[in-house]
């Protein structure tokens, strides 16, 4: 596709190329800026996606009014040399074009002077990472400073993830490093970048206190659900209580199973010793045994009758001493 083919998609009317001007213009690179900052390669090709069909202001000209330049073309250039911190050197270049006409003659003239070259960009991005730590400090913040080395490392941040373009703006003054690239960003930069200065001792202590406050609801958010180890501890207890309680209820069903079929009445099925199955059979056993030999009945169906209770148990304390003897 020609040029003029590229145009006329962003035009209403077809233009020719004699009524039109068609500059390049370098947007932005990937070398650290005199702000510390550079795009990653990526957000470069994010940007050459989205800077096509941007405008070009010249807002810093009096003049402007209606005069604008379009972006209908944009390419990643790689040039044959490296970034101050060794990388391979790309940048965005767009082709605009603006009407030829009487109002434009002296922008045009200025820009085929090199007079206009310098250009910033605005665009906003979700990520500055942070070059040393990897940090992206819209969202966390990190205690390197730009512009300082840290083990031979300088720190700066790496503008990525960029989700929109706006427009480009040519400079008035010159001389910026690398075209003079600016970068406008999302609104939460400005919110990370808003700091209060701490004057006092007790606006200290609340800084503090904030930054405590949030790293405990930040920890009790991580281990929500967990126990702590003095809750843990007291489950752990009734746990071991009940399980002994349950040992103590099977033993208890045990007994009076094998009191029933040996044929000792439930009320002494408790009095016998033994916690295996097989030391209750033995004392089932010698039970039986006794009852057999003695003769002794069944205690009958309670009466409520005291003085008779009384005597049945006397007879069972007796019968429980007499064997606890043999
Ligand atoms: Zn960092």
């Amino acid at each position: 596709m020609s040029d003029i083919e590229k145009i006329n998609r962003f035009t209403r009317r077809e233009f020719t190329e004699d009524e039109l001007y068609i500059f390049p213009v370098k947007l932005c690179d990937n070398a650290i800026d005199r702000d510390g900052e550079r795009f990653s390669d990526k957000a470069l090709e994010e940007l050459k996606t989205l800077f096509v069909g941007k405008t070009g202001i010249f807002d810093h000209d009096p003049r402007a009014g209606n005069q604008e330049a379009r972006v209908f073309d944009t390419e990643v250039i790689s040039e044959n040399k490296t970034t101050s911190d060794g990388r391979p050197y790309k940048y965005l270049k767009a082709k605009a074009y603006m009407v030829r006409n009487a109002a434009n003659q002296p922008l045009i003239d200025e820009i085929d002077a090199g007079i206009k070259k310098e250009v910033s960009v605005g665009c906003s991005a979700r990520k500055k990472i942070c070059s040393v730590c990897g940090a992206n400090v819209f969202e966390q913040g990190c205690s390197h400073v730009k512009g300082k080395e840290y083990g031979g490392k300088l720190c700066h941040y790496i503008v990525d993830d960029i989700n929109d373009a706006y427009e480009f703006s040519f400079v008035a003054v010159p001389a910026q490093i690398n075209a003079g690239v600016t970068k406008k960003y999302i609104p939460k930069e400005e919110k990370s970048m808003d700091f209060t200065p701490i004057n006092t001792q007790e606006e200290l202590d609340a800084a503090v206190k904030t930054a405590v406050d949030a790293a405990v609801a930040e920890t009790e958010k991580k281990f929500s659900g967990w126990l702590s180890p003095e809750s843990a501890a007291v489950l752990t207890k009734e746990r071991d209580d009940l399980s002994a309680e349950n040992t103590v209820c099977k033993a208890k069903v045990m007994k009076m199973q094998i009191a029933a079929e040996n044929g000792i009445p439930l009320e002494l099925a408790e009095n016998m010793a033994g916690d295996s199955e097989e030391d209750i059979r033995k004392e089932a056993q010698k039970f039986a045994k006794y009852l057999t030999s003695r003769k002794v009945q069944p205690t009958p169906k309670s009466t409520g009758d005291t003085p008779f209770a009384n005597s049945k148990n006397n007879a069972q304390l007796e019968m429980l001493r007499e064997l606890r003897n043999n």
